[in-house]
């Protein structure tokens, strides 16, 4: 297809955005129907984008996240779980496990993670990884760097089949990241797991848990990263549940700034960056794009997972506890179900909660009048650990909404 020089393609969410921006002869720019925003007016976008995107994370979760177990040997100083050095007898047993196997393949070709916790405390781990691969799914496991994380425990997850995993590191400095793990030797564990996991030909992702300890330093991490041979950098903005304190989430406009810094390193890096609970990265991203002169505007070389509306939480993104509770995040306490007696497809898509997070329009505050909120729509975890409402305003975004602006 060869585009004019005002025309660019516009991706799957597009197709009624672009005959709307030839109908009105406005500029769409960019590959991504997010940048139609900035071309048009707020009352002139809305009907079609948000026809186009409101259903897309109706059907089934993109993203399915098993936590497998609590049990873990390090103390993260933000853990989420609380994890605890022991498993808990009420976790999912084997059989149950298959089972909650069985039902996720039900939910189409979701990206399955098996978090904790420690997943390697678990000893069934392998079986349950074969048992997916046989019904067809893709399986990334996210390891504790401790002692369990061995060569051999690598060479048996690639036998029973898991595609990738992801390691975290916090910090470029072996201190800083063991200070932030409690544990002293996390930062050689992980690089070692690192360097096992890639001679078993497992594709590993490092995660970055961003905070005020080390959000001056992410170029520096980038620099490290650089010298790996990874597939994705997940760059998680903390979000002040379990252990993690909220003296330690950074405010908007330092939000902000790391999002500068990420959007200048996207260019330079040999691997993807994705951020997770800061769904306002895209925004930053359509801003920066539709800035651009024309012709410097990117056409088709967009990640795949920027052309669609972020998946958040219960929008497209679901969470199994190790008790089988099923929420729309495991940091969103809302428990909508569990899968020792519901169905999780069938809670993921009626569960009245789950409806309504992805139905941004009926957010509070800024968000839910914000013309990126069906892109975006904030961090539903953030806003209900921050301020107790899940659909109150992201409170970490400093974007001033068209139709507040306007009304001023
Ligand atoms: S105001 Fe809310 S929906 Fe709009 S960009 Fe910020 S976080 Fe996203």
């Amino acid at each position: 297809m060869h585009l004019r020089s005002d025309e660019v393609c516009v991706g799957r969410l597009a197709a009624p955005a672009t005959n709307h921006a030839r109908r009105t002869k406005r500029w769409v720019g960019g590959c991504s129907s997010q940048l139609l925003l900035i071309g048009c007016t707020q009352r002139q976008y809305h009907p079609h984008m948000e026809a186009a995107a409101a259903h897309l994370y109706d059907d089934a979760p993109r993203v399915i996240i098993w936590e497998m177990t609590r049990a873990c040997a390090l103390a993260c100083r933000h853990c989420r779980a609380e994890a605890i050095p022991h498993r808990n007898p009420e976790e999912l047993s084997t059989t149950e496990a298959f089972a909650l196997v069985d039902s996720i393949a039900r939910c189409g070709n979701p990206i399955v993670v098996f978090t904790g916790g420690d997943p390697l405390m678990r000893d069934d781990i392998y079986k349950i990884i074969e048992h997916a691969t046989e019904r067809g799914l893709r399986i990334a496991v996210s390891p504790s760097a401790t002692g369990r994380l061995r060569d051999s425990s690598l060479l048996e997850l690639a036998r029973a089949g898991c595609e990738r995993i992801s390691l975290s590191l916090d910090a470029a400095d072996a201190e800083i990241h063991d200070n932030f793990r409690g544990v002293k030797g996390s930062f050689e564990r992980t690089l070692a797991g690192y360097r096992s996991a890639r001679e078993h030909g497992i594709s590993v992702q490092i995660n970055t848990t961003i905070a005020r300890f080390n959000h001056l330093d992410v170029d520096g991490i980038a620099e490290m990263l650089a010298e790996l041979d990874i597939a994705l950098w997940s760059v998680f903005f903390l979000v002040p549940t379990g252990r993690a304190e909220l003296s330690e989430v950074l405010d908007a406009a330092e939000t902000e700034e790391v999002f500068r810094k990420l959007y200048r390193l996207e260019s330079r890096l040999p691997f993807g960056i994705k951020t997770t609970e800061a769904p306002h990265y895209r925004r930053y991203r359509s801003q920066r794009i539709a800035s651009m002169p024309p012709r410097e505007r990117p056409a088709t070389i967009e990640p795949p997972w920027q052309r669609v509306p972020a998946v958040g939480d219960g929008k497209g993104f679901v969470f199994i506890s190790h008790i089988g509770e099923i929420s729309p995040s495991g940091f969103l306490p809302y428990v909508c179900g569990n899968v020792r007696d519901a169905d999780l497809l069938d809670v993921y898509r009626h569960h009245p909660v789950m409806q309504r997070l992805r139905r941004p329009e009926t957010f509070g505050g800024k968000c839910g009048v914000c013309e990126f909120r069906e892109l975006c729509g904030g961090s539903r975890s953030r806003a209900y650990t921050m301020t107790g409402d899940a659909f109150a305003a992201e409170p970490s975004c400093v974007h001033k909404p068209i139709a507040i602006a306007e009304a001023v």
